[in-house]
């Protein structure tokens, strides 16, 4: 690698274009220079050299000294001197397709190393012109020998030339997509994290709220006067809304981590089983698959999805015995899992939305209390991760069925 630049005799060095510095960005922005020799440039090259018929094809990049040659068919090294190059000169011309039929016999290059010594005697570059406007360097090739181009290959060169920017562009928008995504991976990761340790911290203050209107009833019940028993039980009431908040978003953010383990091969019951034991106590009729279905699934993560399901089948639900029927099916890509309820119902306007974190179908439950809208978007996070979707269909004072799938 390397030429000797100081025997020159007359040839003349590429000047600078006028706009260099600009250029200079411009070339540097698409953060091609001193990268590796890739397959998909290097097919370009071979193609051209092999449809133009000549033993050198280049890509190059016009750098402040030097012309970096992401790709060079026929050369052994990847850049050389810029004022010795030719293309220096072609991206300076107007023309699309720079030619120079015997470098010899041309006073701007007769002398110039590439020709005395490495025989460079034919040249034809097209500029690879950036959407800006800018010439970044050239697609080019070189002979040994005198000759002249077809106009069917003059013309492959040239939009071979626009091809190869369009290269270049993806090239570019795929190393800023890739560290936008990392930048976002990375805040999703504080926002988690910051969140979690948020609603922990809060927990122990809020203990301390409880247990401090709860000694203020017990004690001082007798010397406070009405209006003041009022307000402890709003203040109770509330603390006991911002508890279920709290514990709501350590669950939404716990349950991320029920997929990052292995899935397990169960009896679906085992999983119902479980489910069932902690509704036992409820009035509730809950029915479930029949016993020997077997299933891969990640056990506590659809224990996760059916307990919140069926909790607010319950909750949103005025019969004195809420019916619950859990049914499932399979086929070869998903099991189908459907939730139906005799409750309250939901709003059509409103199906879409109760997914949402902190979204609610506005209506109370059957204790009258208002929901925290974050069990359905912990469900439905969850199904996504585990591959699935969910969906609702509802008609307002019949019930509700939750449908999901889960991937095999
Ligand atoms: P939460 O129950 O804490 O509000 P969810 O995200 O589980 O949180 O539910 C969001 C909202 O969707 C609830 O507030 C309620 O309005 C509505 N909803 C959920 N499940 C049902 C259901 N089975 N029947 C009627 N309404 C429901």
């Amino acid at each position: 690698m390397g030429f000797p630049i100081s025997h020159y005799h007359t040839m003349k060095y590429p000047q600078l274009p006028k706009n260099e510095n600009k250029r200079l960005q411009n070339v540097k922005n698409f953060l091609l220079l001193d990268t590796l020799p890739e397959a998909i440039y290097d097919d370009v090259t071979a193609l051209i050299a092999d449809i133009c018929n000549v033993p050198i094809s280049l890509i190059t990049l016009l750098d402040e000294e030097r012309n970096f040659l992401k790709s060079h068919h026929g050369v052994p090294f990847n850049e050389s001197p810029r004022n010795i190059s030719f293309c220096g000169h072609a991206i300076l011309e107007e023309t699309p397709l720079f030619i120079i039929e015997d470098a010899t016999k041309d006073n701007r290059f007769h002398d110039n190393p590439l020709v005395t010594e490495h025989k460079a005697q034919f040249y034809a570059g097209a500029p690879l012109i950036s959407p800006s406007g800018y010439k970044l360097g050239t697609l080019c090739v070189f002979d040994t020998k005198p000759r002249e181009l077809s106009e069917s290959q003059k013309n492959v060169i040239i939009k071979m030339a626009q091809q190869v920017v369009k290269l270049f562009e993806l090239h570019k928008k795929n190393i800023e997509l890739t560290a936008f995504d990392k930048e976002l991976k990375a805040r999703n990761e504080r926002l988690k994290s910051f969140a979690g340790v948020v609603s922990h911290d809060l927990k122990s203050p809020l203990a301390n709220i409880t247990s401090l209107t709860q000694l203020l009833r017990n004690e001082y019940q007798d010397t406070l006067k009405g209006d003041g028993l009022t307000y402890l039980s709003y203040i109770e009431e509330s603390s006991e809304s911002l508890r279920n908040y709290i514990e709501g978003m350590l669950k939404f953010y716990k349950s991320e981590a029920l997929t990052d383990t292995k899935p397990e091969t169960i009896f679906l019951s085992s999983i119902t089983n479980e489910v069932e034991e902690l509704f036992h106590h409820k009035n509730v009729i809950i029915s479930f698959p029949k016993s020997n279905i077997v299933i891969t699934t990640y056990k506590m993560a659809l224990i996760q999805i059916l307990l919140n399901l069926i909790s607010n089948g319950i909750k949103y639900n005025q019969n004195p015995y809420p019916k619950i029927d859990v049914s499932f099916k399979e086929d070869t890509i998903f099991y189908y899992f459907d939730v139906q309820d005799n409750g309250i119902g939901i709003e059509k306007a409103k199906q879409k939305r109760v997914f949402e974190l902190f979204e609610t179908a506005g209506q109370l439950d059957s204790k009258g209390k208002k929901g925290t809208g974050i069990g359905l978007a912990t469900v439905k996070t969850l199904i996504e991760k585990m591959g699935g979707s969910i969906s609702l269909s509802s008609v307002e004072g019949k019930g509700s069925t939750f449908s999901f799938t889960i991937k095999k």
